[in-house]
């Protein structure tokens, strides 16, 4: 049982370099929390201050309401695996395994319990002999956890633990890694960069960049709700269509102008648009590849904002399209039924389904409806 409380967290490197800005979190018992941004945006610096294997520059971190800053790294109660898992070679899967029980003196029998027990929870017991040179990589890293779950911790931290599996191996080991979240019953940290892991394996999502928090809500919200056009570009493959779109009243109607072409709006964003002053101003447009479509049905529904245009990459995935082309020099994406007819080079007919357009600010970056 573990909850963690991260207060007004702050990382200095020596060097002056601030990793971590002002980070907030609590993080319910049993919760699967991401840590997910870009390369150097402060994941794992954050991690490390969790586990005590950073210090932390200013803030408080509370482990069960307890205050733990200043809490040895190996009397916090937490287990970390890393991506570069280092197994001991010369030693078998088991030994590996007991080795950090026996340093800690822990007797015999008991060790051998804890041992057999997480090899039956990873699906490892036929393997306990084995040394890790005869190991597939998918059963290197279970391994690596099992060393974590023997120690039996109130919290793990993983930081990129499938990194360095192959495409095939990792979507089996997420598999079994939310399984394991089920099975143990645990509070897990987990830092990745790589957006698609986060949305199927997280109950909660951190994004961060250059050391800030953007967002913490759960995957669903994340991709439906994006705060800001980061969050927004980062969450989702292929990337949400970005373009500048001015605000146009006629009438009653309120339009996005994206160069020669207008978009209309459905009242309740054109409402809030207005509400909040934006009429006469260039805002940041943004539609994920799925809402773009060259379907009769959307076409018929979305008429008022349709555009033709020029496919430049026509890419079969087997259950889905992908069109690329451009609309007033803006690229774009479509995802569409495979059964589509357009091909590179054809002039095709699109709709944007408006009620999943997303407005951002353009000075602030932040989503306005
Ligand atoms: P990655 O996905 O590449 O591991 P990350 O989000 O985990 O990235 P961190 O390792 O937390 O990033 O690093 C955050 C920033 O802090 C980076 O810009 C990094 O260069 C910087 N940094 C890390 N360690 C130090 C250090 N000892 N001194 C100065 N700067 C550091």
């Amino acid at each position: 049982m573990a909850s963690l409380s991260l207060e007004h967290i702050y990382k200095k490197y020596p060097n002056g370099f601030e990793a971590v800005k002002d980070f907030n979190l609590e993080i319910a018992d049993k919760e699967f929390v991401i840590f997910v941004g870009p390369s150097g945006c402060g994941k794992s610096t954050t991690l490390r201050m969790i586990a005590g294997l950073e210090e932390i520059s200013e803030g408080t971190l509370k482990i069960d309401g307890k205050v733990v800053n200043d809490v040895e790294p190996k009397d916090r109660d937490i287990a970390m695996v890393f991506q570069n898992y280092a197994l001991y070679p010369h030693m078998t899967v088991y030994d590996n395994m007991a080795f950090g029980l026996k340093l800690r003196k822990v007797p015999k029998d008991q060790i051998d319990k804890m041992v057999r027990e997480a090899a039956r929870i990873l699906d490892l017991e036929h393997l306990l002999e084995r040394k890790p040179k005869a190991l597939s990589g998918g059963q290197r890293q279970r391994v690596a956890m099992g060393r974590a779950i023997v120690r039996d911790p109130k919290v793990f931290l993983m930081d990129e633990p499938l990194s360095n599996l192959d495409a095939k191996l990792r979507v089996q080991m997420r598999t079994e890694i939310s399984k394991l979240h089920e099975r143990l019953g645990a509070t897990i940290i987990y830092v990745t960069h790589d957006q698609t892991e986060a949305m199927t394996l997280g109950t909660r999502i951190v994004v961060m960049k250059d050391g800030v928090v953007q967002q913490v809500d759960t995957p669903q919200t994340l991709y439906n709700a994006p705060d800001n056009l980061f969050v927004a570009g980062f969450i989702g493959s292929p990337q949400m269509n970005f373009m500048d779109a001015e605000v146009k009243k006629k009438g009653e109607d309120v339009y996005l102008k994206v160069g020669s072409h207008s978009l209309l709006l459905p009242p309740g964003k054109a409402k809030v648009l207005l509400e909040k002053g934006y009429e006469g101003k260039v805002v940041t447009a943004g539609i994920r590849p799925e809402n773009v479509s060259d379907s009769e049905i959307m076409l018929s529904q979305y008429e008022s904002a349709s555009f033709e245009s020029e496919i430049n990459v026509y890419e079969l995935l087997g259950a889905e399209v992908f069109l690329y082309f451009e609309l007033e020099g803006f690229s774009m994406t479509a995802r569409v039924d495979p059964r589509t007819t357009a091909r590179t080079g054809d002039m095709v007919k699109f709709a944007l389904d408006m009620e999943h357009i997303h407005l951002f600010d353009k000075e602030t970056e932040r989503s306005i409806v």
